[in-house]
Protein backbone atom coordinates (compact mmCIF):
# COMPACT_ATOMS: atom_id res chain seq x y z
CA UNK A 1 0.00 0.00 0.00
CA UNK A 2 1.19 3.16 -0.81
CA UNK A 3 1.82 5.42 1.99
CA UNK A 4 3.55 8.58 0.55
CA UNK A 5 2.21 11.85 2.18
CA UNK A 6 1.43 14.93 0.29
CA UNK A 7 1.35 18.58 2.12
CA UNK A 8 -0.61 21.23 0.52
CA UNK A 9 -2.97 24.28 1.26
CA UNK A 10 -6.02 22.55 -0.15
CA UNK A 11 -7.56 19.33 -1.02
CA UNK A 12 -10.52 19.09 -3.75
CA UNK A 13 -11.97 16.10 -3.66
CA UNK A 14 -14.02 16.08 -7.36
CA UNK A 15 -13.18 18.07 -10.55
CA UNK A 16 -16.20 18.45 -12.22
CA UNK A 17 -17.06 21.84 -13.29
CA UNK A 18 -17.39 23.00 -9.61
CA UNK A 19 -14.28 21.56 -8.34
CA UNK A 20 -12.17 22.18 -11.68
CA UNK A 21 -13.21 25.71 -11.38
CA UNK A 22 -12.45 26.34 -7.81
CA UNK A 23 -8.96 24.41 -7.95
CA UNK A 24 -7.96 26.68 -11.26
CA UNK A 25 -8.79 29.29 -9.64
CA UNK A 26 -7.03 28.68 -5.99
CA UNK A 27 -3.37 27.30 -7.90
CA UNK A 28 -3.59 30.79 -10.28
CA UNK A 29 -3.91 32.10 -6.44
CA UNK A 30 -1.04 31.08 -5.23
CA UNK A 31 -2.31 28.22 -2.98
CA UNK A 32 -0.88 24.73 -3.22
CA UNK A 33 -3.47 22.48 -4.65
CA UNK A 34 -4.18 18.54 -4.95
CA UNK A 35 -7.35 17.21 -6.49
CA UNK A 36 -8.70 13.85 -6.01
CA UNK A 37 -11.06 12.83 -8.92
CA UNK A 38 -12.15 9.50 -9.31
CA UNK A 39 -13.07 9.42 -12.72
CA UNK A 40 -10.31 9.70 -15.96
CA UNK A 41 -8.88 13.11 -17.45
CA UNK A 42 -11.67 14.10 -19.93
CA UNK A 43 -10.84 14.18 -23.34
CA UNK A 44 -12.24 15.79 -26.23
CA UNK A 45 -13.33 14.43 -29.14
CA UNK A 46 -14.53 16.09 -31.87
CA UNK A 47 -17.08 12.66 -33.41
CA UNK A 48 -18.52 12.59 -29.84
CA UNK A 49 -21.32 14.58 -28.80
CA UNK A 50 -22.00 14.69 -25.27
CA UNK A 51 -25.90 14.92 -24.30
CA UNK A 52 -25.07 16.50 -20.98
CA UNK A 53 -25.55 20.65 -22.09
CA UNK A 54 -25.53 23.48 -19.96
CA UNK A 55 -27.08 27.01 -20.32
CA UNK A 56 -24.19 28.67 -19.34
CA UNK A 57 -24.97 32.40 -18.09
CA UNK A 58 -22.80 35.45 -18.21
CA UNK A 59 -21.67 35.18 -14.90
CA UNK A 60 -20.73 31.94 -15.07
CA UNK A 61 -19.47 33.25 -18.55
CA UNK A 62 -17.10 35.75 -16.52
CA UNK A 63 -15.50 33.31 -14.43
CA UNK A 64 -14.31 31.42 -16.87
CA UNK A 65 -12.99 33.81 -19.02
CA UNK A 66 -11.22 34.93 -16.05
CA UNK A 67 -9.46 31.88 -15.59
CA UNK A 68 -8.59 32.07 -19.14
CA UNK A 69 -10.38 28.85 -20.31
CA UNK A 70 -13.13 30.47 -22.32
CA UNK A 71 -10.83 30.77 -25.65
CA UNK A 72 -10.55 26.74 -25.47
CA UNK A 73 -14.12 26.60 -24.59
CA UNK A 74 -14.83 28.86 -27.75
CA UNK A 75 -13.46 26.40 -30.14
CA UNK A 76 -15.26 23.29 -29.39
CA UNK A 77 -18.99 23.22 -30.00
CA UNK A 78 -20.91 25.96 -28.40
CA UNK A 79 -23.56 28.10 -29.66
CA UNK A 80 -25.29 31.68 -27.73
CA UNK A 81 -28.75 31.94 -27.52
CA UNK A 82 -30.25 35.51 -27.46
CA UNK A 83 -34.19 35.10 -27.17
CA UNK A 84 -36.26 32.95 -24.59
CA UNK A 85 -39.60 32.12 -25.20
CA UNK A 86 -41.51 30.18 -22.94
CA UNK A 87 -45.26 29.23 -23.09
CA UNK A 88 -47.44 27.01 -21.19
CA UNK A 89 -50.00 24.20 -22.14
CA UNK A 90 -52.93 25.37 -19.36
CA UNK A 91 -53.55 28.94 -20.08
CA UNK A 92 -52.62 31.25 -23.16
CA UNK A 93 -49.63 32.53 -21.03
CA UNK A 94 -46.46 33.31 -23.12
CA UNK A 95 -43.51 35.11 -22.05
CA UNK A 96 -40.39 36.53 -24.61
CA UNK A 97 -37.14 37.37 -23.03
CA UNK A 98 -34.36 39.10 -25.75
CA UNK A 99 -31.26 40.01 -25.33
CA UNK A 100 -31.31 43.16 -27.87
CA UNK A 101 -34.45 44.47 -24.92
CA UNK A 102 -31.74 44.08 -22.45
CA UNK A 103 -28.82 46.08 -23.91
CA UNK A 104 -27.06 42.79 -24.51
CA UNK A 105 -25.15 40.64 -27.40
CA UNK A 106 -26.00 37.18 -26.04
CA UNK A 107 -28.41 36.07 -22.73
CA UNK A 108 -25.59 33.12 -22.32
CA UNK A 109 -24.85 30.04 -24.22
CA UNK A 110 -25.01 26.44 -24.66
CA UNK A 111 -22.25 23.91 -24.11
CA UNK A 112 -21.91 20.30 -23.66
CA UNK A 113 -20.38 19.65 -20.28
CA UNK A 114 -17.59 18.14 -21.66
CA UNK A 115 -16.52 21.07 -23.93
CA UNK A 116 -16.06 22.81 -20.46
CA UNK A 117 -14.28 19.97 -18.35
CA UNK A 118 -11.70 19.58 -21.39
CA UNK A 119 -10.92 22.98 -20.86
CA UNK A 120 -10.53 23.20 -17.55
CA UNK A 121 -8.61 20.04 -16.70
CA UNK A 122 -6.21 21.20 -19.88
CA UNK A 123 -6.06 24.71 -17.74
CA UNK A 124 -5.54 22.29 -14.68
CA UNK A 125 -2.42 20.58 -16.09
CA UNK A 126 -0.60 23.58 -17.06
CA UNK A 127 -0.77 25.26 -13.38
CA UNK A 128 2.30 24.54 -11.35
CA UNK A 129 0.87 25.15 -8.02
CA UNK A 130 -2.30 21.84 -8.82
CA UNK A 131 -2.01 18.65 -9.13
CA UNK A 132 -4.62 15.94 -10.31
CA UNK A 133 -5.13 12.74 -8.94
CA UNK A 134 -7.40 10.98 -11.55
CA UNK A 135 -8.80 7.45 -10.99
CA UNK A 136 -8.83 8.02 -6.61
CA UNK A 137 -11.71 8.52 -4.23
CA UNK A 138 -11.58 10.19 -0.90
CA UNK A 139 -11.74 7.07 2.12
CA UNK A 140 -12.14 9.07 5.03
CA UNK A 141 -10.60 12.43 6.93
CA UNK A 142 -9.74 13.15 10.01
CA UNK A 143 -8.84 16.73 11.37
CA UNK A 144 -7.60 19.00 14.50
CA UNK A 145 -6.65 21.96 15.20
CA UNK A 146 -4.00 23.06 12.49
CA UNK A 147 -4.85 20.91 9.58
CA UNK A 148 -6.92 17.66 8.00
CA UNK A 149 -5.81 14.44 6.98
CA UNK A 150 -7.51 12.08 3.90
CA UNK A 151 -6.80 8.92 2.90
CA UNK A 152 -7.59 7.82 -0.38
CA UNK A 153 -9.48 3.86 -0.87
CA UNK A 154 -6.26 3.46 -2.42
CA UNK A 155 -4.23 4.42 0.67
CA UNK A 156 -2.86 8.10 -0.64
CA UNK A 157 -2.58 10.51 2.31
CA UNK A 158 -2.67 14.31 1.99
CA UNK A 159 -2.34 16.91 4.57
CA UNK A 160 -3.86 19.92 4.31
CA UNK A 161 -5.41 23.17 5.73
CA UNK A 162 -8.85 22.36 3.82
CA UNK A 163 -10.57 20.02 2.21
CA UNK A 164 -13.01 21.17 -0.26
CA UNK A 165 -16.27 18.81 -1.23
CA UNK A 166 -16.65 19.15 -5.23
CA UNK A 167 -18.01 15.60 -5.15
CA UNK A 168 -21.40 16.20 -6.59
CA UNK A 169 -24.72 15.18 -5.38
CA UNK A 170 -23.80 11.90 -3.65
CA UNK A 171 -20.71 13.72 -2.65
CA UNK A 172 -18.84 11.27 0.17
CA UNK A 173 -16.88 14.23 2.02
CA UNK A 174 -20.43 15.74 2.90
CA UNK A 175 -21.02 11.94 4.31
CA UNK A 176 -17.47 11.87 6.30
CA UNK A 177 -18.30 15.69 7.30
CA UNK A 178 -21.77 14.55 9.07
CA UNK A 179 -23.36 17.60 7.28
CA UNK A 180 -27.10 16.63 7.40
CA UNK A 181 -29.33 17.24 4.13
CA UNK A 182 -32.78 18.50 3.47
CA UNK A 183 -33.89 16.28 0.06
CA UNK A 184 -36.92 15.63 -1.39
CA UNK A 185 -37.54 13.98 -5.49
CA UNK A 186 -38.99 16.27 -7.71
CA UNK A 187 -42.02 14.08 -9.05
CA UNK A 188 -39.73 14.16 -12.69
CA UNK A 189 -37.59 12.62 -14.10
CA UNK A 190 -35.77 14.44 -17.13
CA UNK A 191 -35.17 12.76 -20.71
CA UNK A 192 -32.44 14.12 -22.41
CA UNK A 193 -31.14 13.50 -26.14
CA UNK A 194 -29.82 15.79 -28.75
CA UNK A 195 -32.49 16.20 -32.63
CA UNK A 196 -32.32 17.90 -35.45
CA UNK A 197 -35.43 19.92 -36.34
CA UNK A 198 -36.91 21.29 -40.27
CA UNK A 199 -36.55 25.12 -39.14
CA UNK A 200 -33.33 26.78 -37.55
CA UNK A 201 -33.93 27.82 -33.81
CA UNK A 202 -32.17 31.14 -34.97
CA UNK A 203 -29.97 30.69 -31.58
CA UNK A 204 -33.40 30.79 -29.42
CA UNK A 205 -34.16 28.81 -26.36
CA UNK A 206 -37.74 27.22 -26.08
CA UNK A 207 -39.34 25.96 -22.96
CA UNK A 208 -43.03 24.53 -22.98
CA UNK A 209 -44.67 23.79 -19.40
CA UNK A 210 -46.80 20.94 -20.37
CA UNK A 211 -49.14 19.53 -17.27
CA UNK A 212 -46.47 16.65 -17.60
CA UNK A 213 -43.68 18.99 -16.58
CA UNK A 214 -41.25 21.63 -18.80
CA UNK A 215 -39.83 20.95 -22.27
CA UNK A 216 -36.94 22.86 -23.44
CA UNK A 217 -35.25 23.24 -26.72
CA UNK A 218 -31.88 25.02 -26.44
CA UNK A 219 -30.05 25.62 -29.96
CA UNK A 220 -26.39 23.40 -30.29
CA UNK A 221 -23.71 24.91 -32.55
CA UNK A 222 -24.94 22.41 -35.39
CA UNK A 223 -28.11 23.91 -35.58
CA UNK A 224 -29.78 20.77 -33.50
CA UNK A 225 -31.11 21.23 -30.44
CA UNK A 226 -30.92 19.67 -27.41
CA UNK A 227 -34.25 18.67 -25.50
CA UNK A 228 -34.63 18.17 -21.90
CA UNK A 229 -38.09 16.91 -21.00
CA UNK A 230 -39.41 16.59 -17.71
CA UNK A 231 -42.17 14.20 -16.75
CA UNK A 232 -43.20 11.86 -13.54
CA UNK A 233 -41.23 8.51 -13.70
CA UNK A 234 -44.05 6.12 -15.75
CA UNK A 235 -43.97 8.81 -18.11
CA UNK A 236 -40.74 9.18 -19.14
CA UNK A 237 -39.82 5.23 -18.68
CA UNK A 238 -42.30 4.78 -21.78
CA UNK A 239 -40.73 7.95 -23.45
CA UNK A 240 -37.18 6.23 -23.29
CA UNK A 241 -38.07 2.91 -24.70
CA UNK A 242 -40.32 4.47 -27.62
CA UNK A 243 -38.69 3.68 -31.21
CA UNK A 244 -36.93 6.64 -32.29
CA UNK A 245 -39.83 7.43 -34.99
CA UNK A 246 -42.66 7.37 -32.53
CA UNK A 247 -40.54 9.07 -30.07
CA UNK A 248 -40.19 11.86 -32.82
CA UNK A 249 -43.77 12.65 -33.43
CA UNK A 250 -44.33 12.82 -29.43
CA UNK A 251 -41.90 15.19 -29.60
CA UNK A 252 -43.35 16.99 -32.46
CA UNK A 253 -46.89 17.32 -30.38
CA UNK A 254 -45.49 18.75 -27.19
CA UNK A 255 -43.36 21.01 -29.00
CA UNK A 256 -46.59 22.16 -31.01
CA UNK A 257 -43.99 22.01 -33.92
CA UNK A 258 -42.63 25.35 -32.93
CA UNK A 259 -39.38 24.32 -35.51
CA UNK A 260 -41.11 22.37 -37.78
CA UNK A 261 -40.95 18.58 -37.63
CA UNK A 262 -37.95 16.74 -35.71
CA UNK A 263 -35.85 15.24 -38.63
CA UNK A 264 -33.66 12.58 -36.16
CA UNK A 265 -32.95 12.22 -32.86
CA UNK A 266 -30.02 10.58 -31.14
CA UNK A 267 -29.90 8.16 -28.03
CA UNK A 268 -31.88 9.45 -24.80
CA UNK A 269 -30.82 9.35 -21.34
CA UNK A 270 -32.87 10.17 -18.37
CA UNK A 271 -32.05 11.81 -14.75
CA UNK A 272 -34.11 11.80 -11.90
CA UNK A 273 -34.21 15.10 -10.48
CA UNK A 274 -34.16 15.34 -6.47
CA UNK A 275 -34.39 18.57 -4.41
CA UNK A 276 -31.26 19.05 -2.08
CA UNK A 277 -29.65 21.78 0.30
CA UNK A 278 -27.28 20.97 2.97
CA UNK A 279 -28.20 21.98 6.42
CA UNK A 280 -24.23 23.36 6.68
CA UNK A 281 -21.72 24.16 4.13
CA UNK A 282 -19.06 23.90 6.40
CA UNK A 283 -17.87 21.62 9.10
CA UNK A 284 -14.34 21.41 10.94
CA UNK A 285 -12.09 21.92 7.99
CA UNK A 286 -14.09 21.17 5.19
CA UNK A 287 -16.85 22.98 3.13
CA UNK A 288 -18.63 21.99 0.29
CA UNK A 289 -19.49 23.46 -3.11
CA UNK A 290 -21.41 22.53 -6.26
CA UNK A 291 -23.68 19.74 -6.41
CA UNK A 292 -22.54 18.75 -2.84
CA UNK A 293 -24.55 20.99 -1.59
CA UNK A 294 -26.80 22.28 -3.48
CA UNK A 295 -29.63 20.34 -6.90
CA UNK A 296 -32.12 21.64 -8.18
CA UNK A 297 -34.14 21.18 -10.52
CA UNK A 298 -33.24 21.64 -14.33
CA UNK A 299 -35.98 23.99 -15.43
CA UNK A 300 -34.15 27.01 -15.23
CA UNK A 301 -30.17 25.68 -16.35
CA UNK A 302 -28.83 26.91 -13.05
CA UNK A 303 -27.60 24.25 -11.36
CA UNK A 304 -24.10 24.02 -12.94
CA UNK A 305 -24.04 28.15 -12.32
CA UNK A 306 -24.70 28.09 -8.96
CA UNK A 307 -21.30 25.78 -8.36
CA UNK A 308 -19.11 28.37 -10.51
CA UNK A 309 -20.57 30.86 -8.25
CA UNK A 310 -20.01 28.92 -4.61
CA UNK A 311 -16.21 28.47 -6.66
CA UNK A 312 -15.52 31.81 -7.30
CA UNK A 313 -17.08 32.98 -4.09
CA UNK A 314 -15.03 30.61 -1.98
CA UNK A 315 -11.71 32.20 -4.20
CA UNK A 316 -12.66 35.26 -2.90
CA UNK A 317 -13.07 34.45 0.20
CA UNK A 318 -9.90 32.13 1.30
CA UNK A 319 -7.58 34.03 -0.92
CA UNK A 320 -8.20 37.08 1.09
CA UNK A 321 -8.11 35.37 4.45
CA UNK A 322 -4.63 34.20 3.34
CA UNK A 323 -3.44 37.61 2.44
CA UNK A 324 -4.62 39.20 5.74
CA UNK A 325 -2.30 35.59 7.22
CA UNK A 326 -5.27 34.40 8.71
CA UNK A 327 -5.89 30.64 9.07
CA UNK A 328 -7.76 30.58 5.66
CA UNK A 329 -9.42 27.05 6.92
CA UNK A 330 -10.47 28.11 10.12
CA UNK A 331 -14.38 28.33 10.39
CA UNK A 332 -14.52 32.52 10.71
CA UNK A 333 -13.07 32.21 6.96
CA UNK A 334 -15.49 29.11 6.10
CA UNK A 335 -18.49 30.40 7.75
CA UNK A 336 -17.98 34.14 5.80
CA UNK A 337 -18.34 32.04 2.31
CA UNK A 338 -21.03 30.11 4.11
CA UNK A 339 -23.41 33.44 4.76
CA UNK A 340 -22.53 34.60 1.51
CA UNK A 341 -23.98 31.73 -0.64
CA UNK A 342 -26.52 30.31 1.18
CA UNK A 343 -29.04 33.54 1.17
CA UNK A 344 -28.17 33.03 -2.95
CA UNK A 345 -29.04 29.36 -3.16
CA UNK A 346 -31.53 29.07 -1.19
CA UNK A 347 -33.54 31.91 -3.00
CA UNK A 348 -32.88 29.76 -6.75
CA UNK A 349 -34.13 26.96 -5.24
CA UNK A 350 -37.12 28.64 -3.32
CA UNK A 351 -37.88 30.40 -6.87
CA UNK A 352 -37.34 27.22 -9.27
CA UNK A 353 -39.71 24.87 -6.19
CA UNK A 354 -42.74 28.06 -6.64
CA UNK A 355 -42.32 27.52 -10.40
CA UNK A 356 -42.42 23.69 -9.99
CA UNK A 357 -45.64 23.75 -8.53
CA UNK A 358 -47.33 26.30 -10.31
CA UNK A 359 -46.95 24.90 -13.58
CA UNK A 360 -47.94 21.59 -11.74
CA UNK A 361 -51.18 22.03 -10.93
CA UNK A 362 -53.95 22.03 -13.25
CA UNK A 363 -56.60 23.59 -10.77
CA UNK A 364 -58.41 26.10 -13.27
CA UNK A 365 -57.99 29.28 -11.06
CA UNK A 366 -53.96 28.63 -10.15
CA UNK A 367 -53.42 28.59 -14.34
CA UNK A 368 -55.83 31.69 -14.81
CA UNK A 369 -53.30 33.57 -13.06
CA UNK A 370 -50.55 31.39 -14.33
CA UNK A 371 -51.41 32.53 -17.68
CA UNK A 372 -52.02 36.48 -16.71
CA UNK A 373 -48.71 36.39 -14.24
CA UNK A 374 -46.79 35.24 -17.70
CA UNK A 375 -48.70 37.72 -20.03
CA UNK A 376 -48.34 40.72 -17.58
CA UNK A 377 -45.18 39.68 -17.07
CA UNK A 378 -44.11 40.15 -20.29
CA UNK A 379 -45.74 43.23 -20.48
CA UNK A 380 -44.41 45.13 -17.63
CA UNK A 381 -40.85 46.19 -18.81
CA UNK A 382 -38.43 46.37 -15.58
CA UNK A 383 -40.16 43.04 -13.76
CA UNK A 384 -39.47 41.12 -16.99
CA UNK A 385 -35.42 42.81 -16.54
CA UNK A 386 -35.71 41.95 -13.20
CA UNK A 387 -36.02 38.15 -13.79
CA UNK A 388 -33.59 38.39 -16.76
CA UNK A 389 -31.02 40.02 -14.89
CA UNK A 390 -31.28 37.39 -11.88
CA UNK A 391 -31.26 34.21 -14.51
CA UNK A 392 -27.83 35.75 -16.74
CA UNK A 393 -26.01 36.00 -12.90
CA UNK A 394 -25.89 40.28 -13.74
CA UNK A 395 -27.61 40.27 -10.05
CA UNK A 396 -27.45 39.29 -6.64
CA UNK A 397 -24.76 39.20 -4.50
CA UNK A 398 -21.70 38.57 -6.78
CA UNK A 399 -17.87 37.42 -6.29
CA UNK A 400 -15.48 39.85 -8.28
CA UNK A 401 -14.66 36.85 -10.56
CA UNK A 402 -17.93 36.81 -12.04
CA UNK A 403 -18.24 40.19 -13.04
CA UNK A 404 -17.78 42.21 -16.28
CA UNK A 405 -13.83 42.52 -16.18
CA UNK A 406 -12.79 45.95 -16.34
CA UNK A 407 -9.75 45.42 -18.74
C1 LIG B 1 -30.89 17.10 -17.08
C2 LIG B 1 -30.05 18.17 -16.46
C3 LIG B 1 -29.87 19.37 -17.12
C4 LIG B 1 -29.09 20.39 -16.55
N1 LIG B 1 -28.95 21.56 -17.21
C5 LIG B 1 -28.24 22.57 -16.64
C6 LIG B 1 -28.09 23.84 -17.30
O1 LIG B 1 -28.59 24.07 -18.41
N2 LIG B 1 -27.37 24.82 -16.68
C7 LIG B 1 -26.82 24.63 -15.45
O2 LIG B 1 -26.21 25.56 -14.91
N3 LIG B 1 -26.93 23.44 -14.81
C8 LIG B 1 -27.62 22.41 -15.37
N4 LIG B 1 -27.73 21.21 -14.73
C9 LIG B 1 -27.03 21.02 -13.43
C10 LIG B 1 -25.55 20.71 -13.63
O3 LIG B 1 -25.37 19.66 -14.57
C11 LIG B 1 -24.89 20.34 -12.30
O4 LIG B 1 -25.29 21.27 -11.32
C12 LIG B 1 -23.37 20.37 -12.40
O5 LIG B 1 -22.91 19.52 -13.43
C13 LIG B 1 -22.75 19.94 -11.07
O6 LIG B 1 -21.34 20.11 -11.12
P1 LIG B 1 -20.46 19.68 -9.87
O7 LIG B 1 -19.05 19.90 -10.28
O8 LIG B 1 -20.96 20.31 -8.62
O9 LIG B 1 -20.75 18.11 -9.66
P2 LIG B 1 -20.45 16.88 -10.64
O10 LIG B 1 -20.55 17.26 -12.05
O11 LIG B 1 -21.32 15.76 -10.15
O12 LIG B 1 -18.91 16.53 -10.36
C14 LIG B 1 -18.50 15.80 -9.23
C15 LIG B 1 -17.13 15.18 -9.54
O13 LIG B 1 -16.69 14.50 -8.36
C16 LIG B 1 -16.18 13.21 -8.70
N5 LIG B 1 -16.38 12.37 -7.52
C17 LIG B 1 -17.56 11.90 -7.01
N6 LIG B 1 -17.33 11.19 -5.89
C18 LIG B 1 -16.01 11.21 -5.68
C19 LIG B 1 -15.16 10.67 -4.64
N7 LIG B 1 -15.68 9.97 -3.61
N8 LIG B 1 -13.83 10.89 -4.73
C20 LIG B 1 -13.29 11.62 -5.76
N9 LIG B 1 -14.06 12.16 -6.76
C21 LIG B 1 -15.39 11.96 -6.71
C22 LIG B 1 -16.99 12.80 -9.92
O14 LIG B 1 -16.31 11.86 -10.71
C23 LIG B 1 -17.17 14.13 -10.64
O15 LIG B 1 -16.13 14.41 -11.55
C24 LIG B 1 -28.51 20.19 -15.28
C25 LIG B 1 -28.68 18.98 -14.60
C26 LIG B 1 -29.45 17.97 -15.18
C27 LIG B 1 -29.66 16.67 -14.43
Amino acid sequence: MNRTTDRVDVVVVGAGMAGATLSCALAAAGLDVSVIESGPAPQWNDENYDLRVSAINLASQNILMALGVWPAIRQKRISPFDDIETWDEGSTGRIFFSAADAGLRHLGHIIENNAIAVALHEKLQQQERARVHYGLSVDKCQSDDEEIVVTTHKGRVFRARLLVGADGALSRVRELAGIGLHQRPYRHTAIVAHVATEKSHRQAAYQRFLWSGPLAFLPLADQRSSIVWSADANLAEELIQLPDDVFQRRLEIAFQNRLGNITSVSHRERFALVHRHVERYVSHRVVLVGDAAHTVHPLAGLGANQGLADAATLVEVLIDSANRERDFGGQVTLRRYERWRRGENQLILNTLDGLYHLFGSSHPMITNIRGLGLNLTNRITPLKMMFLRRATGLSGDLPQMAKPSLS
